[in-house]
């Protein structure tokens, strides 16, 4: 977790600092023998159990797999945007609305949202709650956001659009944090500057999952696909929580919720408790699919058998 502030995440009345909180993770999980090695994963193999995870000098071998690698939000990459010391990243600029825009810093203030998807729609949207107003810039003179969250932005007092233009730097003093964006009109090449107080970068996620391509189930953006009702994947005794599989909510507390799941469905795995598959059917660690239907167990090595009560 980078961020710093986090002020809703429940139990802490007072917010908490990101790195705080993952302090007291750290030493809860470890006042219950977990034991933590702080390695950069850069290879896996899934295709057998136990599963193989490489590092730069290390080879692992795990039975379950939980990936929780995350999502990275994506930057437009201009001069400002940086964290601070180098840019304003943390002073005024941010990719998370929800989690700032309810901060001081942005309230009854002027703030610039990027992009024109449903995500730069959202955002600038909740963040009306706050600002004065709103300005979504955006590069193009159509929006590629859905039709109704389209109507719901122009319908919004609040919210202006700065169609056609180009953000090419975020404006500031370390003082007083982000003060303007400068701005290029793509139709004529034209610089101006947009004054406000708070840049929300809302151009879209990409989930750290390249390490998993071609292995596991994901849909068209990159996002492990789980089960519905659990946090299995396609691939018995790999799970996946957090923002890595998941598009929509991207919170710590629903990160925190899904990786509870994650850790249960690990354990009932373990427990070799069937464990329920997006397809419907349940496989158990020995490799065992019961159909959907529940009528039928296919064994590792392919026997077909009823699913019964073994009468003793
Ligand atoms: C600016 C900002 C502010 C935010 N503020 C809030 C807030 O106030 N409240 C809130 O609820 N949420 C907030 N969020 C969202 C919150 O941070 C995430 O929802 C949450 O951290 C997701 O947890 P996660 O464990 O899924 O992923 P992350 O916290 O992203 O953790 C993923 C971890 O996996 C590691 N990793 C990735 N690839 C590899 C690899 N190959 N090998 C080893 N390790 C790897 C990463 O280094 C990282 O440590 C904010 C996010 C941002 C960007």
């Amino acid at each position: 977790m980078i961020t710093t502030d986090v002020e809703n995440y429940p139990g802490f009345a007072k917010g908490i600092e990101g790195p705080e909180l993952m302090t007291e993770f750290r030493k809860q999980a470890e006042r219950f023998g977990t034991e933590f090695l702080e390695e950069w994963i850069t290879k896996v193999d899934l295709k057998d159990r136990p599963f193989t995870l490489y590092t730069e000098n290390k080879i692992i071998k795990a039975e379950t797999l939980i990936i929780a690698s995350g999502a990275s939000a994506k930057w437009l990459g201009v001069p400002g945007e940086a964290k601070t010391p180098n840019g304003f990243g943390g002073n005024g600029v941010s990719a998370c609305a929800t989690c700032d825009g309810p901060l001081p810093a942005f309230r009854n203030k002027r703030l610039v949202v990027v992009g024109g998807g449903d995500t730069a729609m959202e955002e600038a949207t909740f963040l009306t709650r706050y600002a004065s107003k709103v300005y979504v810039v955006h590069r193009r003179d159509k929006l590629r956001a859905s039709k109704i969250m389209q109507e719901k932005a122009f319908r919004n007092e609040k919210i202006e659009f700065v169609w056609n233009a180009d953000v090419q730097e975020i404006l500031g003093t370390a003082e007083h944090g982000v003060t303007g964006v400068r701005l290029r009109n793509a139709s004529d090449g034209e610089h101006f500057t947009l004054d406000c107080e708070g840049v929300f970068i809302a151009i879209g996620h990409r989930p750290n999952t390249d390490l998993f391509k071609g292995q596991i189930d994901m849909d068209t953006v990159g996002y492990v696909r789980t089960n519905g009702h659990s946090t299995a994947t396609n691939i018995p005794g790999v799970f996946a929580c957090g923002d890595v599989q998941d598009s929509v909510y991207r919170q710590a507390v629903t990160a925190a919720g899904t990786g509870c799941m994650s850790a249960l469905d690990a354990e009932r795995f373990l427990d070799h408790l069937p464990v329920e598959m997006p397809s419907g059917e349940e496989v158990t660690i020995e490799g065992e699919h019961i159909t959907v239907d529940r009528e039928l167990i296919i064994t590792a090595t392919g026997e077909v058998i009823p699913n019964e009560p073994v009468l003793e």
